[in-house]
């Protein structure tokens, strides 16, 4: 299994970077995590659009799937006759992107011709391809879905948007890697008020009681010092910690 950063930052993009959005390879399976501001791009120097089995959206703040109006329009417009790539939503996430669509365009329907949405449900694994990747609801401002991705051999899991609290646990729980948000670390402001994310040492925490061998922090705030971050999370764990990076890529 190959996970590929496309993009690894909070809300709005840092210089060179993009929000958040992930892909994931096995043999000639390719799914992307998350479609957030600025990942389209990224996306495309690893995979053809045509060859990207699905898209799986964690959670439905705009720095998780906003790109994936971009997708609709150059899909809808620029290649005729190109299949509608399949997208995962949470619960909910259709009627959201149609109310989105309403804000946007007076074309109806908007995403058929581009997108297929469709909606996951907590626990019930989607088998796309060669990859398995099943929802676990964790806690966050709004609904959102950690996601744990397996193709037989090995194990991601993807905290999506968190704070600390058991259900992620259990989702990174012997998993090899946990692509894990690290939001309030490398000193960024701690503005979160109810918190409703993880800093370093928190995601420190979960790798080391989900027993992973490998974390890899990502979801920073634009101005954190990502060095500064590993080495908060270096002071609870002991095993690999590595900044999620743009252009990242990693074999599991
Ligand atoms: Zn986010
Ligand atoms: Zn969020």
């Amino acid at each position: 299994m190959r996970l590929a950063v496309l993009g690894s930052c909070a809300s709005q993009p840092g210089p060179g970077e993009a929000c958040s959005g992930y892909l994931v390879s096995s043999g000639d399976s390719h799914v992307m995590l998350d479609c957030g501001s600025g990942t389209l791009g990224p996306l495309q120097r690893l995979v053809s659009l045509d060859d990207l089995r699905a898209i799986v959206v964690s959670h439905l703040h705009p720095d998780h799937y906003i790109d994936l109006v971009a997708l609709r329009y150059g899909r809808t417009y620029g290649v005729a006759g190109a299949r509608p790539i399949d997208v995962y939503l949470p619960p909910g996430g259709i009627s959201h992107l149609r109310g989105l669509a309403q804000a946007l365009s007076s074309t109806t329907p908007f995403w058929d011709a581009a997108l297929t949405l469709h909606e996951y449900e907590p626990g019930v694994p989607l088998h796309l391809g060669g990859l398995t990747v099943r929802p676990h609801e964790v806690r966050h401002g709004i609904r959102s879905f950690g996601m744990r991705v397996e193709d037989g051999e090995h194990a991601l899991a993807y905290s999506s948007d968190t704070v600390m609290c058991e259900e992620l646990v259990a989702l990174a729980d012997g998993a090899d890697t946990l692509l894990a948000e690290a939001t309030l670390a490398g000193g960024a402001p701690q503005h979160h008020d109810p918190v409703t994310h993880l800093s370093a040492g928190d995601a420190a925490r979960v790798a080391v009681r989900a027993g992973v061998r490998r974390l890899v922090l990502t979801h920073f705030w634009y101005t954190a010092d990502r060095t500064r971050a590993v080495a908060e999370a270096r002071e609870h764990f002991e095993g690999d910690v590595q900044a999620a990076a743009s252009g990242l890529t990693l074999t599991l």
